[in-house]
């Protein structure tokens, strides 16, 4: 088994970690860097100068990857765009590197140890500043099959909705991710929430406390996920189960889970959709980690 050094690097912080016969241990977190010589700083940072009693490097990153080797685009972080981190991680550290779509690494971590685990077919979503998501299949005697989606930019109520981050409007993700909530809740209360306190666990701590606006507006939400689920399950008879991690849906889960539900018992058009388990990723924070590890492993072991 390998001693992979793990890198699941997004738009706000990048997560480093040692994986070994799929067990994460993680090791540091920073703002995410800003260059090649930043994340190269970070890296020995972590490995205090070396980084050569690893294997290998494993970096999951959100954006289009090409061949595992190349980040054709990154949404976020433009410094990757064009960089192939595999001769990079060869030339800087005299390492090997694979490299993942962070979504497509969160897969295959939920499908080898995740809630995925012997599911023959499942989605997978992530809940957070952004709405990302992908579905996993797999086959007796064949390769598992991660198919990349873009769930946060399905538009579900037409085209006259807010603008959404990738240009377009009325897409699930400028209504009913965190980040989009976390700006309406700053535009309904503004200075009154206590600087330290980030607007989406304000809208927590409301809901909780029963207060009116606050269930309302994870109602409205949970009915926008909801119904982008149950559209997906409309598409795929074969989905058995639905995972979901991130932040914004891991924290509000429980004030959603029955606008979801309602929006879903409605809508199903499969029998066996109508109580689908919706259930949070085991793997969360880590399913990026040992998914970037498997993908190392099925090149070099
Ligand atoms: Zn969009």
């Amino acid at each position: 088994m390998a001693k992979i050094f793990t890198v699941d690097g997004g738009g706000d912080k990048f997560a480093y970690a040692s994986v070994e016969n799929r067990k994460v241990i993680p090791l540091r977190t920073f703002s995410s860097p800003t260059s090649m010589d930043g994340l190269k700083d970070q890296i020995l940072k972590v490995n205090h100068g070396g980084i050569k009693r690893y294997d290998g490097i494993g970096f999951a990153t959100a954006g289009e990857v090409q061949n595992h080797t190349t980040i054709v685009q990154s949404p976020n972080l433009h410094w990757l765009d064009t960089i192939n981190l595999k001769e990079w991680a060869q030339s800087t550290f005299g390492i090997k590197c694979w490299v993942s779509n962070d979504i497509e690494a969160a897969g295959i971590g939920e499908l080898r140890e995740g809630e995925l685990k012997g599911v023959r077919c499942g989605i997978i979503d992530t809940i957070s500043t952004g709405l990302g998501g992908c579905t996993v299949i797999r086959i007796p005697r064949a390769k598992e099959l991660v198919i990349p989606g873009e769930p946060g930019h399905m538009v579900n109520f037409g085209l006259q909705g807010p603008l959404c981050g990738c240009g377009k409007f009325g897409c699930n993700e400028a209504r009913y991710s965190g980040g989009a909530v976390r700006k309406r809740v700053k535009q309904l209360f503004g200075d009154q929430i206590p600087s330290d306190i980030d607007p989406c666990r304000f809208l927590d701590q409301e809901a909780d406390n029963g207060r009116p606006w606050a269930l309302q507006l994870y109602k409205e939400v949970g009915e926008g996920i909801g119904l982008g689920w149950v559209n997906t399950l409309n598409r795929n008879g074969w989905i058995e189960r639905i995972v979901y991690m991130g932040k914004f849906g891991v924290y509000g889960m429980k004030h959603m889970r029955s606008h979801i539900e309602e929006v879903i018992q409605i809508g199903a058009m499969f029998s066996h959709h109508k109580n689908i388990p919706i259930v949070q990723s085991r793997v969360w924070p880590n399913g990026a980690h040992i998914g970037v590890a498997a993908i190392f492993e099925e090149y070099e072991v």
